[in-house]
Order: C-alpha cells, then structure tokens, then sequence
C-alpha cells in the first residue's frame, strides 16, 4: 500500500510543487487547501505523514496542529509544518501546537522528499509491533 500524505496548503503552486515531487517518489498525495477541509480529509483518510503549511486563510497552521492533536486516531500522526515564517521561536511555536517537524519554505525540491522521509520511517517503526 502507498504511504499516504495529506498536503494542507492553500498557495496552488505550492501544491503542484509539493505534489509532483512526492507522487514521482511513490508517495500517494492527498490535497486541502485550508485547515477545515485539512482536518476532515485527515480524520477520513489517517494519512501516514502531514505536510502543514502555517499560514492558510482562516485558521492558521499552529491551530490546525492543535486541533488535529485533539483527534485520538491522530495524535501519533507526524505533522511537518512547512513555513516560510523565518522568525525566531516559529519553530517551537509549531513543536509546541503539536508539530512533529518543520521545514523552512522556500523548500529544497532537490533535498525535500530525502527531509520528509526519516519522519515517515519513524511512523513505520512505530506501527510494526
Ligand atoms: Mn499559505
């Protein structure tokens, strides 16, 4: 079964972007592009990973990782927050929300997927009891 991602982020080339670079390495990719249609795909789909950009119209990223933390069948679900926020202290305000990791915008398409990867491992790990 394909490992599968759900990509909330409302910047369209950013999701073409992100999109393309994780379907070309296997990954299956799901799409929202504001926190509420993030919240109800995640609850449907379980992703195994997600990508979570902070700022989206309405409710913002560090929001949308609380309350996808409050959701018990996701509360071990690695959320990566992708930001181009580049302010001292974004990073722990994302840890603290209930982010996994995070991953400065611009990002990298040549090192992007290599990024992502150990949080999915780590998923895989965790599930093989
Ligand atoms: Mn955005």
């Amino acid at each position: 079964m394909k490992t599968k991602i759900l990509l909330i982020e409302d910047n369209e080339q950013n999701r073409y972007l992100l999109t393309f670079l994780l379907e070309k390495h296997g990954y299956e990719v799901i799409q929202a592009v504001d926190g509420l249609q993030g919240i109800e795909a995640a609850e449907r789909v379980r992703p195994d990973l997600i990508l979570l950009d902070i700022q989206l119209p309405g409710m913002d990223g560090y929001q949308v990782a609380a309350e996808l933390r409050n959701i018990s069948s996701l509360q071990h679900t690695p959320i990566i927050a992708v930001t181009s926020f580049a302010m001292p202290g974004d990073r722990e305000a994302g840890l603290k929300a209930g982010c996994t990791g995070y991953i400065e915008k611009p990002i990298n398409p040549d090192t992007f997927v290599d990024e992502i990867m150990p949080f999915i491992a780590n998923e895989e790990a965790g599930e093989s009891k």
